[in-house]
């Protein structure tokens, strides 16, 4: 197996976020439950872990303009943003515009956060082809046009997935380990988008020989079986990458019936629980991934499916910049 502890990374997380007991919330759901402080990321949320890895390996070969993908919706477009900035690079990025039309990207907080980092070109579209993003042509006629500029082009995998993305779940794993010590969970919950965290966090806690499963909550309206054969594909990837066993079948669990009308869709029970973490404990998800996440975490608790004493983690991914219109949680 391949030494994962050395493969290097930017140090952009520095200390492992905080695992806190909700005391008051847990009364409320009837059930433990303990939450992984990702929100509290340098730059709010689960996509620094990939990024950790991703702009390594981009300072490494020597790029100076990054292009990416992602949804209007994630984080991932403008976190890149920010860290190209941040080492002296620029990016382009493509934008799938997706999920509610009352957003309004263009005055939200995650395009405008974006904005200030001047990339050099955001392509909106409105239907983002499945595939690597060197395969786009969008994204070859920006390398075209960066190349002939004498500049270097360097694509980043979509949302940040792929293996050494991942990896940064692996990392995620190794802390909550260290953190639950001789007190672990019934289960950890976490948002399944694209799938990268998910596989990361499986394939961690299998690889420290850690049994707790991780449950994903999908937030885009797909089936459970549709994730679940994506995960599964996403953890194969990142065993290969790692030269390790591939996982069985039934270390990879997806639930679905929790993402509301689909992609940045929150239901009104959705809300009603976000409502009932913020208010009991002062932490806040957002509508389109971790609110999801809690929701499903609630639901799976009413269903008594982890009464035992260790009870459930969140994975709290953050997403706080996400909070793109409050007039429209309202109507839900
Ligand atoms: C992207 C994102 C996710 C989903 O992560 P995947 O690895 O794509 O499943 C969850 N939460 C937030 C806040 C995100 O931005």
């Amino acid at each position: 197996m391949k030494a994962w502890k050395e493969i290097p990374r930017r140090g952009y997380v520095t200390q492992p976020t905080p695992l806190e007991e909700l005391f008051r919330f847990s009364q409320r759901v009837g059930v433990r439950v303990r939450i992984k402080r990702d929100d509290l990321l340098p730059l709010g949320g689960n996509k620094i872990r990939k990024l950790d890895y991703l702009l390594e390996e981009a300072v490494r070969v020597g790029a100076d303009t990054l292009i990416t993908a992602s949804t209007n919706q994630c984080c991932y477009n403008s976190m890149t943003a920010l860290l190209a900035s941040r080492e002296g690079m620029t990016c382009r990025v493509i934008m799938e515009s997706w999920g509610d039309t009352r957003y309004r990207y263009e005055t939200a907080s995650n395009h405008v956060m974006m904005e200030l980092c001047g990339p050099e070109e955001v392509a909106v579209v409105t239907n983002l082809p499945s595939g690597p993003v060197e395969d786009m042509p969008v994204a070859r006629r920006m390398a075209e046009e960066v190349r002939a500029a004498g500049k270097r082009p360097w694509f980043l995998s979509r949302g940040g997935s792929g293996p050494l993305g991942a990896l940064g779940y692996v990392r995620c794993a190794e802390e909550l380990l260290t953190q639950w010590g001789e007190d672990p969970p019934g289960a950890v919950i976490c948002p399944c988008g694209i799938g990268g965290t998910q596989a990361g966090l499986t394939v961690g806690l299998r690889l420290l020989e850690c049994s707790v499963p991780v449950v994903g909550i999908g937030v885009t309206g797909k089936s459970r079986g549709e994730m679940e054969a994506s995960v599964r594909s996403q953890c194969q990837e990142l065993t290969d990458f790692l030269e390790t066993e591939p996982l069985p079948e039934e270390a990879v669990r997806c639930v679905d019936g929790y993402s509301g009308g689909g992609y940045g869709k929150p239901s009104r029970e959705q809300v009603e629980w976000m409502r009932t973490l913020a208010s009991s404990q002062g932490i806040l998800t957002d509508p389109t991934y971790s609110g999801k996440a809690l929701y499903g975490l609630c639901g799976l608790a009413a269903e008594g499916a982890y009464a035992d004493p260790g009870g459930l983690v969140l994975l709290h991914t953050g997403g706080l910049q996400l909070f793109y219109d409050f007039s429209s949680l309202a109507e839900v």
